[in-house]
């Protein structure tokens, strides 16, 4: 009966049974999502979509691979024939490392999200895509922008913002690590999280998945500010719901997936991805990718 109703919603008997699993249990496949945790994770729905809609036979998991086990599981996988990955939480730097090979964009950043195990290449998809995303939002050259979070996500996102002209105040639950950061970018840190005066907020840290906002004092946002969360879930995050309740608009990481996902697909397999697919699967209007 269940399997009815998945397939009623246009979501595979696939997607339904494969939830996750940890990297020692998991049955060959040859793509997949790692990171820990992964549970939250829209990528295997997006990704399967678009293998489903080539008519491939290709299979994408997701898969928990705890910090310390990284090396042991990249090795397990490729034995098993996996060929490429996403990374996410909280592996993206670790992933930089093990990559023998990087782009010149990806090198800079000190981060890689998409992983090829057949070649050991690296690449970011977070940091264009999320460029991206900031285009589409409207947001102008040189605008003042409070990025929330000194994570793997945070540091490709204030390299590539700092890069683009973009003047860039990070402030992070650990504030040393706010402090480093900044200085490798070129950014300067920010002891409280104060909207005012800001064109854009950027939430890069985990705390939606703790089902947490990060401490943020609205007031003195204006209507134009825009507010982008990079996490998301099937209900709006607690950050985009407070900002909305202010009357702001704010989008939720949905976007930033779709747009990462789109050239991490386009990377591995050399061909243009099935945008409108993986953007239905995640439950975006086309008009919002
Ligand atoms: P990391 O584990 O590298 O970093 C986590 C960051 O979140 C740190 O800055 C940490 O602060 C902060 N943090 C964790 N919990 C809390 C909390 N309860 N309150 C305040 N701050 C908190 O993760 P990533 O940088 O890789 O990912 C960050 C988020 O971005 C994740 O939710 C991830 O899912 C999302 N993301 C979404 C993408 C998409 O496609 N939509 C793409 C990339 C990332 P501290 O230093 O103090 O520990």
């Amino acid at each position: 009966m269940e399997l009815q109703r998945a397939e009623t919603l246009g979501i595979s008997q696939e997607d339904e049974l494969n939830g996750w699993t940890d990297w020692r249990e998991t049955p060959p496949a040859e793509f997949a999502v790692i990171g820990d945790p992964v549970a939250h994770s829209l990528s295997p729905r997006m990704h399967r979509a678009a293998i489903r809609s080539l008519g491939w036979t290709y299979h994408y998991r997701a898969i928990r691979v705890p910090e310390s086990e990284f090396g042991l599981a990249i090795d397990w996988l490729t034995r098993l024939g996996f060929r490429g990955l996403n990374v996410t939480l909280p592996l993206k730097e670790q992933a930089f490392r093990w990559a023998d090979t990087l782009d010149e964009p990806t090198h800079r950043l000190g981060v890689a999200n998409t992983l090829c195990l057949l070649t050991g290449r690296g690449t970011n998809t977070d940091a264009p895509g999320f460029m991206d995303v900031l285009l589409g939002a409207g947001l102008g050259p040189g605008s003042s922008i409070l990025l929330l979070g000194a994570g793997g996500t945070a540091r490709a996102l204030a390299k590539v913002l700092v890069e683009a002209g973009h003047q860039v105040s990070i402030w992070n639950r650990t504030a040393s690590k706010a402090l480093v950061l900044a200085a490798s970018v070129g950014a300067v840190t920010v002891r409280e999280a104060t909207a005012a005066g800001f064109a854009a907020i950027v939430n890069a840290t985990a705390a939606g998945l703790a089902g947490e906002s990060p401490p943020i004092d609205w007031s003195g946002s204006s209507k134009g500010t825009v507010v982008i969360d990079a996490g998301y879930a099937d209900e709006p995050t607690p950050f985009v719901r407070e900002a909305r309740q202010r009357g702001l608009m704010a989008i939720d990481g949905r976007p930033l997936l779709l747009a990462q996902g789109v050239r991490s697909f386009e990377w591995w397999h050399g061909i243009e991805a099935p945008r409108l697919a993986m953007s239905s699967a995640i439950g975006l209007m086309p008009c919002a990718g």
